[in-house]
């Protein structure tokens, strides 16, 4: 990239912001800040301070539209929403639920499927359909059904069991 290009996308404002939270997820949003991580660094690796502070300004822009995203969403009150941790845990298969983000295959007692919270290049997820839990190995986030949903969702308990019962 050209000094001159790159002084021209290195700002990002909160038209980008609101660009990104409409047109990523949030699964997605959060994979741009995690390879962002790692593009920053390479550049900073290599001497390119100016991509460097693009990637930093990229990732902002990322957790903005993350930001953007969460605050839009409908309040749970409004849903009249009546929920409980407990029947949702026990309605939803964690190995059902997973598979939708990530392909999980039987491994012995586990099933295990490559993280989808990084970039990863060897399944470092393991699912217990015994314990209904799971744990990364590599970026070590865990829990159960919810947990899940929560984290790749990023949503509040109460949002991720009504995501559930949806
Ligand atoms: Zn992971």
């Amino acid at each position: 990239m050209t000094t001159e290009v790159a002084s021209k996308v290195m700002s990002f404002d909160l038209d980008d912001a609101n660009y990104l939270a409409g047109h990523l997820s949030a699964q997605q949003l959060r994979k741009e800040i995690h390879n962002t991580d790692i593009q920053q660094s390479v550049a900073r690796c290599f001497g390119e301070d100016t991509e460097a502070f693009y990637w930093e300004d990229f990732g902002k822009a990322c957790e903005l539209a993350l930001g953007i995203q969460k605050a839009s969403q409908p309040k749970v009150e409004a849903r009249e929403g009546r929920f409980s941790v407990k029947a949702t845990k026990e309605a939803h298969d964690i190995v059902d639920v997973i598979n939708r983000y990530t392909k999980l295959r039987k491994a012995g007692k586990e099933y295990i499927g490559k993280c989808p919270f990084h970039q990863d290049n060897h399944p470092s997820l393991q699912v217990s359909q015994q314990k209904q839990v799971f744990y990364c190995f590599s970026c070590h986030r865990k829990g159960d059904v919810i947990n899940f949903i929560m984290q790749i969702e990023d949503l509040d308990t109460k949002r991720a069991c009504l995501l559930l019962r949806a």
